[in-house]
């Protein structure tokens, strides 16, 4: 008895659309990359039921002869590629040929096409893979595909769909990412007969990112560019208040393309270094263009991914840029803008299914210097051994004092090891100390980074070293048991790996180990030398593992929560 088959095209069809129409908004992503790939200036997206019961696109684009509209429900038919090599000099969105004919096989479809140069246009129709129909019709220039009905032939894929909502959220989401890569393009969005967004055409990525989130986040950019022969990227990497706890806004585009990289988003994450706490992820925009021949598009069926025939140098490039932009800011103020004075433009997408997805991203209050400056902030006492109260003009603020101390002696340690000056204590008698066989090695491996910060160890015989100078700071604290530790937990970590900067790592170690403890009673003029030092100090408002090490409750604040105000 013969079992083996050919399976019709139509179910050859159903199974391919599984792979490239995942949800209603792959179907989305499919029709809205084909209208840019069609050179239109205006998308407009209507979705009902979460994109399950109608997605209708329309663009302005090139449109179609009849002879195309007709082939374009075809499997593999595709205008973009005709040869393996253009496989390798991708421009454009798409370019396998399959999203047309997978939609097309799970649902109702009619496509209404013409070109600018034509009278005439054509509509095609097509429902779950069959009775493909093309005949003339009168349209406008341009394309419009409505697709009725997804997944209601492949009932067994549609049990899988999630709640309207949630599809409507991904739908949403992908809109956000196709306007952010194509400020150019108009796109409107309509969920319901329900206004959501409509932003104009011809934005730059700045405005586009203002309408999109509004003033507040616009405002806490910072701008990113770096330039080689085969490679741009631009962008911008948001100041650390920006940050979250979700990679919910880093946004990548490859050459157009929205996709996801861990590695680039590492990379960013590592040109923040200090500046976040280990668990958040700094806002990011990275816009690449390179060459498509020196990166693989064709790696994923949805092309969500890329592989990049370097990744090495791109993740030099873009960890070298985002840091050249963090460094150029020092945090310019921002003092009166932690409320939006703009309200994003889609009240209706934040309140449904993408709940505070303008709300969350709200900086929390950040300090440059200057401002701590013009602050004049006056110690009024310590708490707990622990915190300092003062006040100002504006309100009442409560300092971590081992944070803000041990920010200030990162900067202070940092500038002078990069300035070459010394940061040294002489210790009045030299103390013997014994590293053990892991800090010994340690210590003579990494000599210059020690002596940078004003370490000054003498080898003295095995593990045995003498220990002449210390950073200032540490002489007041038995410096011989602190440099004992410090070199012992610098091993331990550089053992298991978690060390991957060691000069940063020691630089760290030193601020923290120097740095006034949480527990030690201050002074009033402690505590006004500590303000004075926070007023010079990049970055003085975080400690350098990113914690916040001033908090703020302005005068405006205790009104509203004594409510004195209503707002
Ligand atoms: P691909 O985009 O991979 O080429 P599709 O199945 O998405 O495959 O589309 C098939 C072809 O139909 C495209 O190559 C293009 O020539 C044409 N086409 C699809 N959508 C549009 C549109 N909105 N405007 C103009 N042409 C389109
Ligand atoms: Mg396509």
């Amino acid at each position: 008895m013969n079992r083996i088959h050919l399976l019709s095209d139509e179910l050859i069809s159903q199974i391919a659309a599984g792979e490239v129409i995942e949800r209603p908004a792959s179907a989305v992503k499919e029709l809205v990359e084909n209208s840019i790939d069609a050179g239109a200036t205006q998308i407009s997206v209507e979705v009902e039921q979460g994109g399950l019961e109608k997605i209708r696109v329309v663009d302005d684009g090139v449109g179609m002869s009849a002879e195309d509209a007709a082939l374009a429900f075809a499997r593999h038919a595709t205008s973009k590629i005709g040869t393996l090599d253009d496989l390798f000099q991708i421009r454009t969105l798409g370019f396998r040929g399959e999203a047309l004919a997978s939609i097309g096989s799970i649902a109702r479809v009619t496509l209404k096409t013409r070109q600018a140069e034509d009278r005439v246009g054509t509509c095609a129709t097509m429902d779950g893979g069959k009775n493909l129909t093309v005949e003339p019709c009168g349209c406008d220039s341009g394309t419009e595909v409505l697709v009725l009905g997804l997944f209601s032939h492949t009932p067994a894929r549609k049990k899988y769909m999630k709640t309207e909502r949630t599809e409507y959220g991904h739908i949403f989401d992908l809109l956000i990412l196709m306007a952010l890569s194509h400020p150019a393009v108009g796109f409107r969005l309509m969920r319901d007969n329900e206004k959501i967004f409509d932003l104009p055409p011809k934005q730059n990525l700045k405005e586009r990112v203002r309408t999109l989130f509004g003033g507040a986040v616009a405002d806490a950019l910072l701008p990113l560019t770096y330039e080689q022969s085969n490679l741009m990227v631009s962008g911008f990497v948001g100041k650390p208040e920006l940050a979250r706890s979700g990679k919910k806004y880093q946004f990548l585009f490859v050459n157009g393309r929205a996709v996801e990289d861990r590695l680039l988003s590492h990379a960013v994450k590592e040109a923040f270094h200090s500046l976040l706490m280990h668990e958040k992820f700094p806002w990011f925009l990275l816009d690449i263009e390179l060459d498509p021949a020196l990166v693989d598009t064709n790696v994923h069926p949805r092309k969500w991914q890329v592989k990049f025939v370097n990744s090495q140098e791109m993740y030099r490039a873009v960890f070298g840029a985002a840091q050249h932009a963090l460094g150029n800011s020092m945090f310019s103020p921002v003092l009166k803008n932690v409320i939006p004075e703009t309200t994003p433009a889609f009240p209706t997408a934040a309140s449904t299914t993408n709940e505070l997805f303008t709300r969350e991203i709200l900086p929390e209050r950040s300090f440059a210097p200057a401002q701590i400056k013009r602050l004049a902030l006056r110690p009024l006492a310590q708490i707990a051994n622990s915190y300092i109260v003062a006040e100002s003009e504006e309100g009442l603020f409560l300092i971590d004092q081992h944070a803000a101390h041990e920010r200030v002696r990162y900067a202070r340690l940092m500038e002078a090891s990069e300035k070459k000056e010394t940061t040294q204590q002489l210790l009045l008698t030299s103390l013997e100390i014994d590293l053990g066989v892991e800090g010994a090695r340690l210590v003579a491996d990494y000599s210059e980074d020690f002596i940078a910060f004003g370490y000054d160890l003498q080898p003295f015989g095995g593990t045995m070293y003498l220990l002449r100078a210390v950073p200032i700071g540490l002489e007041k604290k038995e410096p011989e048991r602190m440099v004992r530790e410090l070199v012992s937990d610098l091993s331990d970590e550089w053992k298991r790996s978690a060390v991957k900067n060691l000069r940063e790592s020691l630089l760290t170690m030193t601020a923290c180990r120097g740095a006034i403890k949480f527990g030690d009673a201050l002074t009033m003029p402690e505590m006004e030398a500590l303000i004075h030092d926070m007023e010079k100090t990049p970055n003085a408002d975080h400690c350098p593992h990113g914690r916040p090490s001033i908090i703020s409750f302005s005068f405006t604040d205790l009104e509203s929560r004594f409510k004195r105000r209503n707002f």
